[in-house]
């Protein structure tokens, strides 16, 4: 039995197991890091995902199916993107005749001659329809 097992078990042979238990070893180690980074960089609980990734392999695996999808960076340039959207339709508006885009100072619409709005008698700023006095100087807006 003991001859049978050495002679399985050469130098070599043994050397290669201990070199893929210690690659699977780091390989472990770094999952758990891993695991542990990825869910708090996605504001993922890492407490909880360390500790599931502590189960080798089976446990990385279950986090990389189950992680939020975005990182929390992404999340962050998203939503900076939506808001920069927004203020650019806040400041652009529409000709409500031909739908050309028209920027907040525009009186007329530049494509069909509609008058947008009224202009200030005293500072020529430009002023919804809806306004009774002018923001920008003060002076009563009537007939
Ligand atoms: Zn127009
Ligand atoms: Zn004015």
């Amino acid at each position: 039995m003991e001859e049978i097992f050495n002679m399985l078990f050469t130098p070599e042979v043994k050397t290669a197991i201990m070199l893929i238990i210690v690659l699977f070893g780091v390989l472990y180690v770094i999952s758990i890091i891993w695991v542990i980074r990825d869910s708090y960089l996605r504001g993922a609980n890492p407490v909880i995902w360390g500790i599931i990734s502590l189960i080798p392999f089976i446990g990385a695996f279950a986090y990389s199916m189950m992680r939020p999808p975005m990182l929390l960076s992404d999340k962050d340039e998203q939503a900076i993107d939506f808001a920069l959207k927004k203020r650019e339709l806040m400041k652009y508006g529409e000709c409500a005749k031909c739908g050309y885009p028209v920027e907040r100072e525009y009186l007329m619409c530049p494509n069909c001659g509609t008058q947008l709005k009224n202009e200030c008698r005293s500072c020529g700023h430009a002023l919804n329809p809806e306004w009774r006095i002018c923001p920008f100087c003060c002076t009563p807006i009537g007939q």
